[in-house]
């Protein structure tokens, strides 16, 4: 691992990925790679979590060739040193802000979207002109294998290369002296990174989890509101960072969306869900027995069903729950949807506000003035109003947690920004030069100083 590393921090130091001639070279492989591709990411990530081909296609697949795109088409302008004024006191100069490669970086992924979580990091990398060592998931062995096989495929292991493997092999990478480390996954592991990386003072991006709410206000139509909250909940079986983790209902409306959603999931998975080819399986026996622990079986609304062998469950939905319910003391990361019943905002925004702020937070009324309020009064990573999970494809976004949901953020522009240096570029004239500011000090001096700064 630590040759590794050396040929990296090698290749690195000779200056070779810094021009945009090599850069865009290299995104083009990848955009090349995603293109060619497709079928064995897509075939990798079916074996791994029984993905529906669909929902590869735009999560993962599509979502890391858009992403490569928009890097192609705007690395020239991302790499542009910016212009920024001079002061008064620098008089006279120039000065910009140049984005600077960081060096060797370290992407962890998590395995619920085991390709696209280590492929959209690992744009910005290469876009901002770093050498990068993956770490997919193991529990997703299979788009692991892929990726490493791909990646050895199309680039140099000088430049990007991958190290599989869980825990021990993560630790050992945790040791070396990165220049910048760019995990996903949970809080709790989250924590061990932020360690690790302070023992080299690598900076380090958290990409982590959390309780998203959903809520949804009695203005809200309620068939569109439930088929976006069934869609975005049991997307990838429920195992997704921004999914809804839970829904508040305003009281007026509870019994009707009681009975849409129940509606609601019949249509989308059919009656019996287990025969359906839109429901992904859960990853592994660990989560499927912690998911199933979770059910409050007197509180079960819908579903409730599983099969152990194949790891399913089907789209579970839970009502009347509390927060002293087992199902509210953790995040969920599953086909379990509790809903709560509530009566004005302000409840909501204690509930919410007392806990952990979360990656996402979705609220569904038509009410620009509760839309405002919400948008004050909920503090989350990121949010979308009267849908859920799409804010995240944007590539004008910025995506990323707050608090415990995370640090830092990527997409984008903001993923080049978050593998470079903003490196501040001062370049002073030898013309003029202001002898007041030199040794010895007196006071005229100062005050001379002092007045033409306009600090009087
Ligand atoms: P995880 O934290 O268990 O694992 C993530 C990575 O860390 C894996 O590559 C794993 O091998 C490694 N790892 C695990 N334990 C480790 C240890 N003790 N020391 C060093 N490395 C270790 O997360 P997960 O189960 O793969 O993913 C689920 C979590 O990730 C959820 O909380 C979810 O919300 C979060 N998540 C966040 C985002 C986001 O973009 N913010 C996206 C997907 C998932």
């Amino acid at each position: 691992m630590i040759d590794q590393f050396n040929k990296q921090k090698t290749l690195f130091n000779t200056r070779t990925t810094y021009s945009y001639d090599f850069r865009i070279g290299q995104l083009k492989k990848l955009e090349d790679l995603l293109v060619k591709e497709k079928q064995v990411i897509i075939e990798a990530l079916y074996q791994d979590l029984r993905k529906p081909e669909i929902e590869s296609l735009i999560s993962e697949w599509g979502f890391a060739l858009e992403e490569t795109r928009f890097a192609i088409k705007n690395l020239r302008k991302w790499m542009k040193p910016k212009k920024v004024k001079s002061t008064l006191s620098t008089f006279p100069s120039r000065a910009e802000i140049i984005p600077e490669p960081l060096g060797v970086a370290l992407i962890i992924g998590p395995w619920n979207y085991p390709f696209q979580l280590t492929i959209a990091p690992l744009i910005g990398a290469i876009a901002a002109g770093n050498c990068a060592i993956l770490k997919p998931s193991e529990m997703a062995s299979k788009t692991s294998e892929i990726t490493s096989k791909l990646i050895s495929k199309y680039f140099d292991s000088s430049y990007i290369a991958v190290v599989e493997g869980g825990i021990e092999a993560t630790t050992l990478l945790l040791q070396l002296p990165f220049d910048y480390m760019f995990f996903t996954g949970s809080t709790k592991v989250g924590k061990i990174i932020a360690q690790a990386a302070a023992k080299n003072l690598t900076p380090v991006t958290l990409e982590l989890g959390g309780k998203s709410p959903a809520v949804v206000w009695k203005d809200a139509p309620i068939e569109t509101t439930v088929r976006r909250l069934v869609w975005g909940k049991f997307f990838n079986a429920g195992q997704t960072c921004v999914a809804p983790d839970y829904v508040y209902v305003q009281q007026s409306i509870y019994q009707e969306f009681k009975k849409q959603i129940c509606h609601e999931i019949r249509t989308q998975f059919g009656s019996s869900p287990e025969k359906s080819e839109s429901l992904g399986r859960i990853i592994d026996r660990r989560n499927f027995d912690r998911l199933l622990s979770m059910i409050d079986t007197k509180k079960i609304l819908v579903g409730g069903e599983s099969i152990p062998e194949q790891r399913y469950i089907s789209p579970t939905v839970l009502y009347d729950v509390t927060w002293s319910d087992t199902v509210m003391q953790e995040e969920i990361f599953g086909p379990i949807l509790p809903i709560l019943p509530f009566e004005n905002m302000d409840e909501v925004y204690s509930e919410v506000g007392k806990r952990d702020k979360p990656l996402s937070a979705y609220l569904f009324s038509s009410d620009k003035r509760i839309q405002e309020e919400f948008k004050v009064q909920v503090s989350a990573g990121g949010m979308t109003v009267n849908d859920v999970l799409v804010h995240l494809t944007s590539p004008y976004l910025p995506f990323g947690g707050v608090g415990q949901s995370g640090n830092g953020r990527y997409h984008g522009h903001y993923s080049f920004k978050a593998f470079s240096h903003e490196k501040s570029v001062l370049i002073r004239s030898f013309w003029l030069d202001i002898r007041a500011r030199y040794a010895p000090y007196t006071k005229e001096k100062v005050q001379f100083l002092l007045r033409i700064l306009g600090l009087k």
